[in-house]
């Protein structure tokens, strides 16, 4: 239908369809939760460190982007807070919003981070790393080898591509090259249509690039090869997996950037999972939620990276009220929401939240729980 894509672009244009509220939060019960004006502040970080292996502290930073930290170990995962305007991604050149990323990594002993990750390349995920990179000089960089020949001016020497490491277990190393306790596996995924049947920005970049970011367009930075990354917390002697979670930076098609199973067998204690686009994922969320039956849910993408970080949060374009609600049902369906998980966060969120999915405020902190070793399936190898 020819008339179909310029009425969607002028849907987006407009932000309509754009919703902003979840009707049921069980952690809000009695009222709907309007992101548009929140009952209370994003929750701010858990006093005091969690016992050591015995819970993780995340950050949800916004759009894909999570700060987690591990004991002394920590990591980005998709950091992006420039959120340019629909006008300025079409017509303008790349530029980030130094006070926007100063602003969304406060607080952050970012100096500290050991890796950072993107699992594709467009500017929603990986358009603020030049700025964030200078800021974490020790972190190195996993990205797809898109994002890998984008980065060239800035951090050539400390990116891998993903497509190098994929399909085995990739350790973080400390400064003399000794493991940390954090390990990831990279899964082939796949990207949705963002409108219809097209996706923007696609294919991949075959060169490094050699000038700065600035003389780029948005749309220059392609998404390139898309991944799932699984990646296990491990205890401090390296030997078992404690804490496992999967991590999801595009919605992908059923059977698609699904991970093999593992044989020690320590299920997934989180799926950070990627809403935007995810009805034009055949067969999700269920598909992958079969696959993996994570214990919680924490449900990513869904706030418009579009608005000014000071305007009120709104859902990302065409992502409806009604599709969000389909959506958390479908996780309620699977993996059953009747019963407490001992799973999602321990701290109390603001944004809504059930035993089994949460979607936390940009800015907001979880400390979630590592299973105790004796309940864990997991087995030295
Ligand atoms: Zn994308």
């Amino acid at each position: 239908m020819p008339w179909r894509r310029p009425v969607l672009l002028a849907g987006i244009v407009l932000c309509l369809g754009c919703g902003h509220i979840v009707r049921n939060a069980p952690n809000h019960p009695g009222a709907p939760f309007d992101f548009e004006s929140p009952p209370c502040q994003p929750a701010g970080p858990p006093a005091g460190p969690p016992a050591k292996g015995a819970a993780v502290d995340v950050r949800y930073l916004g759009a894909a982007g999570l700060y987690l930290r591990w004991g002394d170990d920590s990591i980005l995962l998709g950091p992006f807070f420039s959120n340019p305007s629909l006008l300025r991604v079409l017509l303008g050149r790349w530029r980030a919003n130094g006070p926007a990323i100063e602003r969304g990594l406060g607080g952050l002993p970012v100096s500290d981070v050991e890796a950072i990750f993107a699992g594709h390349s467009h500017y929603d995920h990986v358009g603020d790393l030049p700025a964030v990179l200078a800021l974490a000089p020790r972190a190195r960089v996993y990205v797809n080898r898109s994002g890998a020949h984008a980065l060239a001016p800035y951090a050539a020497a400390r990116t891998t591509a993903l497509e190098d490491g994929s399909g085995q277990w990739v350790w973080l190393t400390g400064p003399g090259g000794e493991k940390r306790p954090i390990r990831f596996f990279a899964v082939p995924s796949e990207h949705a249509p963002q409108i219809d049947h097209y996706l923007w920005a696609k294919g991949p970049l075959k060169e490094d690039w050699r000038e700065p970011w600035t003389s780029h367009r948005f749309y220059d930075l392609k998404a390139g090869e898309t991944f799932a990354l699984v990646v296990d917390l491990m205890s401090s002697d390296l030997q078992s997996v404690r804490y496992r979670f999967y991590y999801q930076d595009a919605a992908n098609r059923q059977g698609i950037g699904e991970p093999p199973s593992f044989p020690d067998g320590h299920p997934y204690d989180l799926a950070v999972l990627c809403i935007a686009s995810y009805d034009k994922a055949k067969g999700q969320p269920a598909a992958i939620l079969k696959t993996l039956r994570p214990r919680h849910v924490l449900v990513a993408h869904y706030d418009d990276f579009m608005r000014q970080q000071d305007r009120p949060v709104r859902f990302v374009s065409l992502l409806t009220d009604a599709k969000v609600e389909t959506y958390l049902q479908t996780i309620c369906r699977e993996l059953g929401c009747g019963s407490p998980s001992g799973a999602g966060p321990t701290n109390p969120v603001c944004g809504p939240s059930s035993s089994r999915w949460t979607l936390p405020l940009p800015g907001e902190w979880m400390r979630f729980p590592a299973l105790s070793v004796n309940n864990s399936a997991n087995q030295p190898k």
